[in-house]
This record gives C-alpha cells, structure tokens and sequence, in this order.
C-alpha cells in the first residue's frame, strides 16, 4: 500500500474540489505546485563546540492575492513534501478567511528539545540570512509554527533587520508586543477555533456550553483552546501531548494542566486524571473533538472509531482523504483546518496592518474583529456545503480556489 504523504493529500484534496468548479488542467497543474521552492544548508556551532548541518526550506505555493503568508516550523519530521503541503494549505486559508495574502510555509529539520535556547537562535538567524533573499514585508510574510514561537520571530525581525539597516517589524508576525507585535495574537488560533466551534455546535441546534470537548496536542493551539472553551461554558474532558493522554469525565481545568505541564514537561500524571493513550483520545466520547497535534491522525483505521459529533481542526492537515470520507458518511461535521485554525494568520494580518500603519489596536478590538471574520467565513463555507451537499472541507476548497482562480485570471498568464 502507497503511503500518502501530505503533499499528496493536499494535491487529492485540490483534485476533488477542482471537479466542483470545472477547473481546466493547466490551472489545476498551476496550483498543484509551488511558485518557488527554496532549500537551505547551513552549518551551525553547537554548544559542545562541534558545527553540524541544517537543512531547511521556505516555499512559497501562491502570490495571486497578495504577498506570500506561512508559518515556519521546527521538528525532525519536516521534509520538502510537509512543506509543499502546508504551504498550499496556507493559500487556501488567507485566501477562504478573505485576506489579501497568497501562501508560503517554512521549515528546519531539527530537534528543538534537544537544542538549547543558545544554539536555537544561531540556527534561527542562520536560517533567516539563508532565506532573506525571499522574504520582506511587501514579498513573504513569516509566522510562528510547531516549536516555533514570539522568541523565534524576535530572532528572525532582528536578524533580517540588520540585514537591510533599519527595523522592520512587518517582516514577521507572531513578535512579542515589545517588538510591535498585536495584543491577541498568542491566542488568536485557538479563540478562532473556538469562535468555530461555536458556530458548528449551533449547525446542531446546541450552544457551546455544557459540550464535551477532547482536544489532541495541549501546545500553543490545543492549550488555549482548552481554556478558552472552558470559558465559554464547555467541558474539556480529555487532552494529550507527545508523551500521552489525560481523561476525566466530569472535566479538566485547563488552565490547572497547563501549570501542571510546564512543571512536569507533560501533561501525563495530571493529579486526578486517568491516563489515556492518544489513540483512545481521539476516540473518546465527546462532542467535539479539537487535534492540534500534527498531520494525518485520523485516518481510514480510526476514523470510524470517533465519537465526536464535531471535528474542529487545529492543527494542520490532521484528517486524512480517507478519513474524511467516512467521516462525511456517519455524518460527522468535520471543520478544515483551514478555517478553523484561520485565526492565526487572521491576528497576523492585523498585526501586520498595524506595523505598516503604526497604529496599535486593543485586544478588545482585535477580538472583536477576528470573531466577525471568523463568523462570516463560517457561514461563507457553510452555505456551499449545503448548496453542493459536500463536506466543509470541500466546500472551504471550493470558496477559496474560486477566489484565487479568479485574481490568477485578472493577473493574465505572466512571466
Ligand atoms: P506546539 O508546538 O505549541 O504544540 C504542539 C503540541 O502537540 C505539543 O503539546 C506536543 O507535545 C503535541 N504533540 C506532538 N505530537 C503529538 C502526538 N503524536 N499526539 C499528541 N500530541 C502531540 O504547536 P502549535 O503551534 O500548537 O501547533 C499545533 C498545530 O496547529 C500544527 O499542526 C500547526 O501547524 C497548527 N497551527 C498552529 C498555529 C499557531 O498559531 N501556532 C496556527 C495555525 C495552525
């Protein structure tokens, strides 16, 4: 059996929505490749003193709307095909959240748990001069990934400013406020997850309070999500990391794990909790069901296994072709990552506004103004999906392929 990797889903993924919008085969083989594709090497001085090489990427899928958007991820799994996926899953996003941003996605193949925070900022800035020739405000627009965050992109805004001789805070997003970045970016994801949430749990005639959440992956994403659905009166009954899982049916108190796991590294052992493999979380009995893990974690083995009535998808790419098949037919609402983790790069295109505007906003106008978007990106989504009778996912496809599709046309075919 062929394995597929994300680039490949993400290339199925456009092959099915193209059939709902009579795409022409060359606007298909344009979009199934990035515009460009950068590979780095760079050596980089450990603290032991031994020099050891990295490689990275910065690929850039689509600039038809708007400057290149993307995070940029560290962990040892990144190779050239995750990044091809998520930098296409970025165009999609910008594009169906209606933000003038193409999309782009970077990434180290690294071990940041084994790398002290010295010799994570000389591979940071390493990698900022290796892609600066790509990378600028008006051109690519970095972000904060997987074990990446405000410190990383402090690095890079540094770096590249000293590069070009003055400060540039609009060349990243995600920066610490002290730098210029926006009040509400740290939890902009998981609010928007949450705002999405929120409105998929009214498609079923239910508020979100009193819901049963599950919630794969307790970082940046999964942590804030957790805690923000408490706050909306829902229940967080399971969540897990990299080390495992944590269950306790009358609910968790998020905000308790979260000490608990920068105490003890994970969230396993959590006083009162029963422990719980991430396989048994993704099929526990819940309402909704947030992974913001990493890719493919549901997939044709257990998608039949999920109790959730609602996927809410935090994390990028987490549901595979496959699974969502399945899915469709048990009549599970799955929401796609790329507009239920939109958040993210929402705040960042408001942070970047700012920077460019000099002109800071408070946290309640950021909020307010992600949960409207947030909203009318649903309801677009929605409504294809009940028109065309097809999942969210597809329909989120639809919306956005439509709209690049149709700056791609105005631009004419050029160089
Ligand atoms: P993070 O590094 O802060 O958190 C990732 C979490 O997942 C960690 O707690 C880790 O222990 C856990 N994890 C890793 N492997 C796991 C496994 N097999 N099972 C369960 N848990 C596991 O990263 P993040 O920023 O929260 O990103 C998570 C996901 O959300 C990624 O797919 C990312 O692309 C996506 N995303 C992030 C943002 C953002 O603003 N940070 C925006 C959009 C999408």
């Amino acid at each position: 059996m062929k394995f597929l990797n994300a680039y490949d889903i993400a290339k199925e993924q456009l092959r099915n929505a193209a059939k709902y919008i009579d795409l022409d085969q060359a606007t298909i083989d344009v979009l199934s490749k990035p515009k460009r594709e950068l590979q780095v090497s760079f050596p980089v001085k450990m603290d032991n003193g031994q020099v050891k090489v990295f490689t990275g990427y910065r690929i850039q899928h689509n600039d038809a709307r708007g400057p290149f958007k993307g995070g940029i991820r560290y962990h040892p799994a990144v190779d050239v095909n995750e990044v091809r996926a998520l930098s296409m899953w970025m165009t999609w996003k910008t594009s169906v959240l209606n933000i003038p941003y193409g999309g782009a996605k970077g990434g180290v193949t690294c071990n940041p748990k084994e790398m002290s925070k010295d010799e994570l900022e000389r591979l940071t800035r390493k990698y900022t001069m290796m892609i600066s020739p790509v990378i600028g405000p008006y051109v690519d627009i970095p972000a904060p990934d997987v074990y990446t965050d405000s410190q990383t992109m402090a690095w890079i805004m540094d770096t590249y400013s000293h590069m070009v001789g003055y400060q540039v805070p609009a060349v990243v997003t995600g920066k610490p406020i002290s730098l210029g970045g926006s009040l509400g970016r740290s939890t902009s994801t998981s609010r928007g997850a949450v705002v999405i949430a929120k409105e998929a749990a009214k498609m079923t005639r239910k508020s979100l309070a009193g819901r049963g959440i599950a919630v794969q992956g307790f970082g940046n994403v999964g942590a804030n999500a957790a805690i923000i659905a408490k706050e909306y009166g829902s229940k967080i009954v399971a969540v897990s990391d990299s080390r495992g899982g944590i269950y306790c049916e009358k609910g968790l108190d998020p905000s308790d794990v979260l000490k608990y796991k920068e105490k003890t590294g994970s969230v396993v052992g959590y006083p009162g909790s029963k422990s719980i493999s991430n396989e048994e979380l993704l099929e526990i009995s819940c309402d909704i069901l947030i992974p913001s893990a990493l890719e493919g974690q549901i997939h044709k083995g257990n998608a039949g296994k999920v109790q959730a009535k609602i996927i809410v998808e935090g994390a990028n790419g987490p549901t595979t072709p496959e699974a969502d098949r399945i899915l469709f037919d048990r009549d599970v609402l799955v929401v796609p990552d790329i507009l239920a983790n939109g958040g993210g790069v929402l705040v960042g295109y408001f942070e970047w506004v700012q920077n460019i505007s000099r002109f800071y906003w408070t946290e309640d106008e950021v909020n307010k103004r992600l949960e409207k978007k947030m909203h009318e990106a649903f309801l677009d989504v929605h409504n294809i999906a009940s028109s065309k009778d097809v999942d969210m996912r597809t329909a989120a496809l639809i919306l956005s392929i439509n709209r690049v599709v149709e700056a791609m046309k105005l631009s004419g075919n050029f160089p």
